[in-house]
């Protein structure tokens, strides 16, 4: 198969099914399977395509039109202008997370700050601010394997140390060290019934461990402030990214577990995403690298 018949049938398979810029789509993920961009997919179209490759590229394409999200069959998504490795172990890195990187990198800035990513995934908020917070000391969580397993690979692919630990929220946490100056979470805070009413491509296919953030979707905020203390230096601060309508709910966790300094930041639809406030009293306990 040449490539522009290989890409005249992708076009039209996916022209049959509810995948919108269907014909970019099926160039990056012809470019992916040949190790090539788009730029020379276009500007090849008479070049073989192997029996074996062609094969994969229409399985590919069929799970595409299925519904499966581009960045599981590419392989690939940028983030922060940076590009990471994301397969069907993480959530896929969402354009609103930047707000929650960008205003934990202001924050800390060129400080030698110690930085706990709880929850990391494909590990996008700790390599963010690994990349431009250069005297950080990063930690990062998760008690997904696999997605420990992506994220170590994004800091490889980004050229970046960041320490790993595997465990349920604090409980990764097990030597004793310095407190840390920044603990940042996306959280799962989706509320479980409102799993099923998600977009197909998310339900079908992101790990629910990574949306599923119990009855009334704040579990994990109560969780991670309630403990947060322990872990944080005096003046520490906290930043959470926050689902739409969670912001009075997760200020009152805050502010009934002692923090202070509490900000909401909007996300481009002016919708509240971020939360960060600030740890007043000192920590109780020597935890963490
Ligand atoms: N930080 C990534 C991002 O912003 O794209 C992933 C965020 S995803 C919403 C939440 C992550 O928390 C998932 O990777 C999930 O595996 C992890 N997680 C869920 N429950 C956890 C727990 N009890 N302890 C640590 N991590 C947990
Ligand atoms: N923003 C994600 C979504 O809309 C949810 C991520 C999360 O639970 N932290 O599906």
């Amino acid at each position: 198969m040449k490539v522009d018949e290989a890409l005249n049938a992708a076009y039209n398979i996916l022209s049959r099914s509810d995948v919108t810029h269907y014909h970019i789509d099926a160039q990056l993920i012809l470019a992916r399977i040949l190790n090539r961009d788009r730029l020379y997919i276009l500007t090849n179209p008479d070049d073989d395509i192997s029996p074996a490759l062609s094969d994969i590229y229409l399985k590919s394409i069929n799970d595409r039109a299925r519904g499966c999200p581009l960045p599981y069959i590419t392989n690939t998504r940028e983030f922060y202008s940076l590009g990471f490795y994301i397969d069907s172990s993480v959530l896929i890195p969402r354009d609103d997370t930047e707000i929650l990187v960008e205003t934990a990198v202001k924050m800390i800035g060129g400080k030698g700050a110690t930085v706990l990513d709880i929850g990391t995934g494909s590990g996008i908020i700790a390599v963010g601010i690994a990349k431009h917070c250069e005297n950080a000391v990063v930690t990062a969580t998760d008690m997904s394997p696999a997605a420990l397993g992506t994220a170590k690979k994004n800091a490889a692919i980004n050229g970046v140390d960041i320490i790993f630990r595997y465990g349920n929220l604090f409980d990764a946490l097990t030597e004793s060290g310095r407190p840390f100056d920044f603990i940042i979470s996306n959280p799962p805070y989706i509320k479980t019934d409102d799993i099923k009413t998600l977009d197909k491509s998310v339900k079908a296919y992101e790990p629910i461990e990574a949306l599923d953030g119990g009855a009334d979707g704040l579990y994990f905020y109560r969780e991670i402030i309630g403990r947060a203390g322990e872990y944080l230096a005096k003046d520490g601060n906290i930043l959470f990214e926050i689902g739409h309508g969670q912001a009075c709910d997760v200020r009152n966790i805050l502010t009934k577990n002692g923090f202070t300094d509490i900000k909401i930041i909007k996300d481009t639809g002016n919708l509240d995403r971020v939360v960060t406030a600030k740890n007043a009293k000192g920590k109780k306990v020597q935890t963490d690298v």
